[in-house]
């Protein structure tokens, strides 16, 4: 079966007498058991590592059909859901660091990541370094007590990608774990997994979700992590509502279709704006020149509908004019949605390890699911605030 077809099938059971078609929202906090000597086994064979309905914080059936279709997508032994995407790289810093730890971090990583590091796991003993997006930087941070790298490819805001093979050859010759941030592919244009890294995240919230109405967070494994993680989630109660797991399976049945419209439009959108005078540079991997745009080729089967790019001037505010000039265009966090949206993104101001030589301002457009012309119409709206 191709994965299209898995998706739509994966998590639903077989019809015995008249069946709804989706798995049902099964809410509870109690779940109960013939007798004692049940509950014992049922708890023992979980905590042994089986997808068993024993509690409502331990998952339901709702959230294990989801499971099921995220281990599907990703190609992945087992996931584990949780309350947000940020949630989810805190709780996987949480199974595999710990004082005297040590972890290498992209330099280009989504920014709130780079706060829970220095923040929150710095004080605790979790030492950080950050590098630059490329396997020669990494060689250099990486140490003797590396538990964890994580990375994302293509990075939040400036899209470079990485060489995943060569750098899941470094870390596993290190007896590192490799995490990789997949929220940009959604899953659909990258398995992670596949390429030798040994736990693939994604904020449900973006693509999975896909309706900017459902904050949820996803890691998907091989067996081998998985029970460090199951136990952080037990420890600390990590679940996610049985309503959010069923909003994130509904999105399961249409990410593909959903991906290949986001896709298209996004590249009739770079295609445009590449070939403008008053564009300076488009940031997106499906450009030959663009930082990665090989590895990207090599290892990606497409492209999403976040990319950025700078105005040739961009200086003062015209950055800011252009966004504020946008009808269709939504201001506001968060991407992965049916709808358009436009933010500045500075990433000077976002990096450690080097210092970002590229355009101070950039643009950063996630393309929804509208109309491309009109889309392209709004942008004009844009450019014409420039225009002197
Ligand atoms: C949004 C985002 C997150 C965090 O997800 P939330 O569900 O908002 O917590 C993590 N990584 C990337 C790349 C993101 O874009």
């Amino acid at each position: 079966m191709k994965e299209q077809t898995k998706l739509v099938r994966v998590g639903r059971a077989k019809p015995q007498g008249p069946t709804a078609v989706n798995p049902p929202v099964v809410r509870t906090s109690t779940v109960l058991h013939a007798d004692l000597k049940a509950m014992g086994e049922v708890r023992r064979r979980r905590d042994a590592g089986e997808q068993l309905f024993s509690y409502g914080a331990r998952g339901t059936p709702t959230a294990f059909a989801l499971e099921d279709a995220l281990c599907a997508l990703e190609q992945g032994d087992r996931a584990l859901v949780y309350p947000s995407g940020l949630c989810a790289i805190g709780a996987m810093f949480l199974a595999f660091t710990e004082p005297g730890s040590h972890v290498a971090i992209a330099d280009n990583v989504y920014p709130p990541v780079r706060r829970l590091a220095e923040t929150y796991f710095k004080p605790r003993g979790v030492s950080c370094t950050y590098f630059d997006p490329d396997v020669e930087s990494l060689q250099v941070a990486l140490q003797k007590n590396t538990s964890l790298v994580l990375l994302e490819s293509p990075g939040s805001g400036t899209f470079e990608v990485l060489d995943l093979p060569a750098i899941a050859k470094l870390t596993s010759a290190n007896g590192t774990l490799l995490a990789v941030d997949n929220t940009w592919s959604a899953g659909v244009y990258l398995k992670p997994l596949l390429l030798g890294a040994d736990i693939s995240i994604q904020a449900a919230t973006k693509y999975i979700c896909g309706y900017s109405d459902v904050m949820a967070g996803a890691i998907v494994t091989r067996d081998e992590a998985y029970k460090p993680l199951f136990d952080v989630s037990s420890n600390f109660g990590f679940c996610l509502s049985p309503d959010d797991c069923y909003a994130a399976l509904r999105g399961v049945r249409s990410l593909h279709a959903r991906l290949d419209r986001h896709q298209q439009s996004a590249l009739q959108i770079v295609e445009w704006l590449d070939q403008r005078d008053d564009v300076d540079v488009v940031y997106h991997p499906a450009l030959s020149n663009h930082h990665g745009h090989d590895f990207w080729a090599r290892d990606f089967k497409g492209s999403s509908g976040l990319f950025s790019f700078a105005l040739k001037q961009g200086k003062d505010d015209e950055t800011e004019r252009f966004i504020g000039a946008l009808e269709l265009f939504g201001i506001g966090s968060s991407w992965g949605g049916y709808e358009s949206l436009a933010l500045p993104v500075a990433p000077a101001a976002l990096r450690t390890a080097s210092v970002w030589s590229g355009p101070e301002k950039l643009i950063r457009l996630h393309i929804g699911l509208e109309n491309v012309e009109d889309l392209t119409l709004d942008l004009e709206r844009g450019f014409s605030t420039i225009c002197h």
